[in-house]
């Protein structure tokens, strides 16, 4: 399978190309040249083997049968649920899609763990190591230290806002005892992090010598691994369901999309946001515009400039990436876009959107845990939120259920006045000894810190 990026300008790719660079070099996005065609409908198959059909798709030419089947596998062992994303039904037609059974009790590692088996088997052919550096604002860097954590020839780097992020956020990173893990504490923002990490990929040079790349949401492999679950709750539904989104980056709904795409009968997919609603935003008035970022119960939403929605605008466009080139850069500049019609048609024939705020957050925790007796973490809630403001359902109604609500007992306690149960995973983290650096938001400083970690 051959990739192409968004923007039209850089050569096509392979997957292992894709997966080991993340952006493409044009700035763009990679998405398939094509999309695959799958017609299997996958009723009661297991999810590990769906997942290595679908995957089989991308991988062709990059890895063999057998290396994606044992990358698979692998990556799903240290899941709780045997079902790995299972449907639960909370009445009146709609059902929770439970993705927060891996290690880190957030969605993020059902496309986490695949792309690290995949990365140490795509290093192990091409020979080399590579430096993995994130900056995250709480459950990136806490999947990607849980993926790659042990790993062969890859070193991981995770900068979190120091004193920003929730206690047992920062306790998954930091008590991870792998050697090739590191964590950094950083005195200042999750921007100043964020782009502290642009600034070590402006760097060339230095950005080649340690063969620098990045796992967040724009590398492809993640939306491929993502597609899977909207084709096994599909099949176990056994009709074509409304999708509802718990969104920030727009990577998790746009592997919806990519179901669809690959002729999977998606009946809706529906963006929901917190008050960071840039998306609902513009589906509704027609102009994509950041504004200032809003801190919310649902801090993983906390979004402004959602990347992966570059890959939705490139396909309403019927994939002109001259149209979607000239926007971007028009987006960057002026922060502001105004959507051309016949792209808005196209983007509300698939999407509809709701946002909904702290109060209506707090609500739907209180709601589902009234009707059913389920606690909800605050990200599921804003989707639970969404699916009531869209009225009496039609079709079956999957709400993504995207973090355990152990992660956010803060939200919960207030939501209901008692704190969610504390799985087994997170029990014993308070006694484990902590590693990390504090170090100040020094780009230069950050870079000699790396250099050092990996002088051999
Ligand atoms: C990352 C995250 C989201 C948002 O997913 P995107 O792919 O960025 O849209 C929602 N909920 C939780 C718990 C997350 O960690």
């Amino acid at each position: 399978m051959q990739f192409v990026s968004t923007r039209g300008a850089a050569p096509p790719a392979s997957f292992s190309d894709v997966l080991l660079a993340g952006l493409a070099p044009d700035g763009g996005l990679y998405l398939p040249a094509s999309w695959p065609q799958v017609s299997d409908r996958f009723h009661g198959m297991r999810y590990q083997d769906a997942a290595i059909r679908i995957l089989s798709e991308f991988t062709r030419g990059s890895f063999s049968d057998a290396e994606l089947r044992s990358a698979v596998e692998a990556a799903y062992a240290g899941f709780d649920a045997a079902a790995i994303a299972p449907l639960s039904e909370i009445g009146d037609g709609r059902y929770l899609l439970e993705l927060f059974h891996g290690p880190t009790l957030a969605f993020k590692d059902i496309a986490m763990q695949v792309l690290g088996q995949l990365f140490s088997r795509a290093l192990a052919k091409r020979g080399g190591r590579a430096t993995v550096v994130a900056a995250t604002s709480g459950d990136t860097g806490s999947a990607a230290i849980a993926a790659l954590g042990g790993l062969p020839n890859i070193d991981v780097f995770v900068m979190h806002p120091r004193g920003r992020v929730s206690d047992v956020q920062r306790l998954q990173m930091t008590t991870c005892a792998h050697a090739n893990v590191h964590n950094i504490a950083l005195n200042g923002s999750f921007d100043d992090a964020q782009s502290i990490v642009k600034s070590l990929f402006a760097d060339k040079a230095f950005a080649n010598e340690i063969s620098l790349t990045a796992v967040n949401s724009i590398n492809f492999a993640r939306i491929a691994a993502q597609c899977v679950y909207y084709f096994t709750a599909t099949a176990a539904l056994d009709k074509p369901a409304t999708f509802v989104v718990p969104t920030g980056n727009f990577g998790d709904i746009f592997a919806g999309e990519a179901a669809g795409r690959m002729g999977l009968d998606v009946a809706r997919l529906v963006i929901a946001t917190n008050a960071n609603d840039i998306l609902a935003r513009t589906l509704n008035e027609g102009v994509y515009a950041s504004g200032a970022s809003h801190a919310t119960l649902s801090p993983s939403m906390d979004i402004q400039v959602a990347s992966n929605f570059e890959r939705a605008l490139f396909e309403a466009a019927q994939r002109d990436a001259d149209w979607t080139s000239a926007a971007m850069s028009d987006f960057a500049r002026s922060r502001k876009l105004e959507l051309p019609t016949p792209v808005l048609s196209e983007l509300r024939i698939r999407y509809s959107a709701f946002a909904s705020n702290d109060d209506e957050t707090r609500a739907a925790i209180k709601a589902v845990f009234r009707l059913t007796g389920r606690i909800i973490d605050p990200h599921t809630a804003v989707g639970v939120a969404a699916a009531m403001k869209m009225g009496k359902p039609l079709s079956p109604v999957v709400i993504l259920s995207t973090a355990h609500p152990a992660k956010f007992p803060q939200a919960v306690s207030e939501a209901i006045g008692q704190a969610p149960p504390q799985p087994e995973r997170l029990s014993g983290l308070k006694n484990l000894p902590e590693r990390l650096d504090v170090l100040d938001k020094d780009p230069v400083l950050i870079q000699r810190f790396i250099s050092s970690r990996l002088a051999p």
